[in-house]
């Protein structure tokens, strides 16, 4: 049974989501230094389960690692298992995040308190996702010897500002490009393309690299390249991948209108079966709740 109010776990007790609060000096808000992690939980046959959970969490502990953040992916692991639990949620979205609390105004994180939370919602299951809009626009991706391509708070700044360009430019979600032109990927997706029958996995230094791309790549054997924009207008069919979009067929990038996208269905299904538990092969990608 699902509690009256949601509870989030913060600091190592779950206590109601809307009661947690941060001070004003907290170093995460005024930088950026915090890391987080998007993650899903699924109904399957046994139960709810979480998909990928050591994966996404490693990549958290990566990103902590970067500012000497305090992290234990074994305690962030439980907390996922713990909130999902007492919110009785099943098909959900996962938001962990640690981040450095209050202290001085001064860069250095010594000094402030770091915490950890998690917070969970539950996500409805949409059968006939809409097609993606894509604009490629002015800004690019942070690159990779500025910045790291993991999930650091701060880092996100450059996808709000690329996709509140793409919509007032009239498009759903942006695309980056990088200066010579090669795809990188959207603000918080990584891309495909199936072109003559092949499907290609855009691979580039600067993008994160997703646990829904190496789900697919591990799923299909498809080839991983750099790819340059040219070539993903011409190709036959583009779609966008991450844990929140799961498999999002693209519309349409710019004036370039793409047709139905029959591959891009057929392994949103593979997907959808997968992370639900139905190919007994990839079981082990899911941790029981
Ligand atoms: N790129 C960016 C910038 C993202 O924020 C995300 C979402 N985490 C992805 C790609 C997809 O990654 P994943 O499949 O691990 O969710």
């Amino acid at each position: 049974p699902a509690p009256a109010q949601t509870l989030s776990w913060f600091d190592g007790a779950l206590v109601p989501a809307e009661e947690l609060t941060a001070g004003l000096t907290t170093h995460a808000m005024h930088y950026g230094s915090g890391v987080f992690e998007g993650i899903r939980a699924y109904a399957t046959d046994d139960g709810a389960a979480v998909f990928r959970l050591p994966e996404h969490l490693e990549r958290m502990r990566k990103g902590a690692e970067m500012f000497g953040l305090p992290f234990d992916a074994a305690q962030c692991a439980l907390a996922t298992l713990e909130t999902l639990r007492a919110n009785g949620h099943r098909d959900a979205y996962i938001r962990p995040l640690a981040w450095f609390g209050e202290g001085s105004f001064g860069l250095d994180v010594e000094g402030h308190v770091p915490h950890m939370m998690v917070a969970t919602t539950a996500t409805h299951v949409h059968l006939n996702g809409s097609r993606a809009r894509l604009g490629v626009g002015s800004w690019r991706r942070n690159p990779a010897d500025s910045l790291p391509p993991l999930k650091l708070c701060g880092g996100y700044v450059n996808s709000i500002l690329a996709k509140r360009e793409a919509k007032a430019r009239g498009f759903d979600e942006a695309l980056f490009t990088d200066r010579e032109n090669n795809v990188v990927e959207c603000t918080g997706a990584n891309v495909f393309m199936v072109r003559d029958g092949r499907l290609t996995a855009v691979e580039h230094r600067d993008a994160l690299p997703g646990i829904t791309r190496d789900t697919l790549l591990q799923l299909t054997g498809a080839e991983s390249r750099r790819v340059p924009l040219s070539e993903l207008l011409d190709a036959d069919e583009v779609f966008a991948c991450g844990t929140a979009a799961e498999v999002a067929p693209v519309a349409q990038i710019e004036e370039r209108v793409y047709g139905d996208n029959p591959v891009t269905r057929e392994l949103q299904a593979l997907y959808a079966r997968v992370v639900r538990g139905q190919e007994p092969a990839w079981r082990h990608w899911l941790t029981a709740v």
